[in-house]
């Protein structure tokens, strides 16, 4: 096993109550489910308690409540969505604690399925109250936690119940942390990070563990041009953050120390305009215009990325090269993600990325299923890039 958590291969869920914490946090519109991606993640877990004969109760936050029932943040929608997904019926009970689920769970047959209405519409959810975790763990015998994008928060439903109820890893969560421990525990070498995006303001944390962790960065993105600033290059008009000159050097002196070789850009795509297809060229770092911006990094230094990806067993991925969302200025995120799945695919590379923005640049470039694997967790796979403990995680881990 390559983590030290327990998964349902150890669970005997037979006719007992598993309260499964799931990211059902799906996007609407107008009523409906618009993507249905967090669903499908899910689904395999929720099938397999069911099938196992466990009375499976979803347990779920949705929106940003006030810590009180609104129905613009009900789950109850999304019931009919999961059950569209699994072909089966499932049950909606309008509060997660109380009388209400009590009754609705002691009616359930074994394989059956309820919702519980959002976690959030209790205070107490997001304080991790002792007194809302013991009103949960009152409605199951077991916790299943299959919501690694919760998992950086130490609420009630993802935390603390884990701590009251023997807890286990679904699926997905277990999917997840095997592709993390894959990337960063226990990788092949040597391992390649690329960090991209828009702001190193953002990714201080980020930047400052994976030089301690891998063999070579590679700088992207906007951030790339406060790097290139703090060498001493002109960036022009280019989205750049100078007050971190000092920090971005910081970085690539701890770099040094940790033997990480980083890579920058050595040209870039410039153009006066952002707009799509504004006129733009190919211009080295150290020529950029004062009335030009940066939009993508150029053909040099993406041949340069690929030669080092092709020598790299492991590599992990957040943020674009350029800004991806207006053509021509994806060519590079294009490119680059066309390679690490081709290297991926002929078995060379293991590769993960994730977190925000990279999810829709893989999926734009059309290789997002061609990656080891890609999670669509946002804030926690950034947290674990970090370098940072994961409540939810740590508290399946210790039990
Ligand atoms: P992040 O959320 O930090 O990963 O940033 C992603 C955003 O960075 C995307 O919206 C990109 O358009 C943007 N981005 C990447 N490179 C650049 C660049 N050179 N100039 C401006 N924005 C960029």
């Amino acid at each position: 096993m390559t983590n030290s958590f327990r998964t349902l291969d150890s669970a005997d869920v037979k006719s007992k109550r598993v309260l499964l914490r799931v990211d059902l946090n799906v996007p609407m519109e107008n009523g409906v489910v618009s993507d249905a991606t967090r669903i499908e993640r899910v689904a395999p877990t929720i099938r397999e308690l069911s099938d196992h004969g466990a009375k499976v109760i979803l347990l779920a936050h949705f929106g940003r409540p006030k810590g009180g029932p609104d129905e613009a943040n009900s789950l109850k929608p999304v019931a009919a969505a999961v059950a569209k997904q699994l072909g089966r019926p499932v049950g909606f009970a309008s509060d997660c604690i109380g009388d209400v689920p009590a009754k609705a769970i002691a009616a359930m047959k074994d394989g059956d399925v309820i919702l519980l209405e959002n976690t959030r519409f209790h205070k107490g959810e997001e304080k991790n109250d002792p007194a809302l975790v013991e009103a949960l763990a009152k409605l199951g015998d077991l916790y299943v936690n299959d919501a690694f994008s919760a998992a950086h928060r130490a609420h009630a439903s993802t935390e603390g119940v884990a701590h009251k109820l023997p807890a286990f890893a679904g699926r997905a969560m277990q999917a997840e942390l095997d592709a993390l421990t894959l990337a960063l525990g226990n990788p092949l070498r040597p391992v390649a990070a690329i960090v991209g995006g828009a702001k190193v303001s953002s990714k201080l944390d980020l930047l400052g563990n994976l030089v301690k962790k891998v063999d070579i960065l590679i700088i992207g993105g906007g951030m790339a041009n406060t790097f290139l600033f703090a060498q001493g290059k002109a960036v022009g008009k280019s989205l750049c953050e100078k007050d971190l000159a000092d920090t971005a050097r910081a970085i690539l002196e701890a770099a040094k120390a940790a033997n990480c070789r980083i890579l920058l850009p050595v040209d870039a795509v410039a153009a006066k305009e952002f707009k799509a297809h504004a006129p733009s060229r190919v211009v080295d770092v150290d020529h950029v215009a004062e009335d030009e911006m940066i939009l993508d990094i150029g053909p040099k230094s993406i041949v340069a990325v690929e030669e080092a990806l092709a020598s790299t067993r492991t590599l992990v991925w957040n943020g674009p090269f350029g800004a991806f969302e207006t053509p021509p200025f994806d060519a590079a995120t294009n490119a680059i993600a066309k390679t690490a799945a081709y290297y991926t695919k002929s078995g060379k590379l293991k590769s993960v990325a994730g977190g925000g923005d990279t999810v829709s640049a893989l999926n734009a470039a059309g290789v997002a299923h061609d990656m080891t694997y890609v999670s669509t967790a946002g804030g926690a796979f950034l947290e674990w890039m970090e370098g940072k403990a994961l409540p939810g995680v740590e508290a399946l881990r210790s039990k």
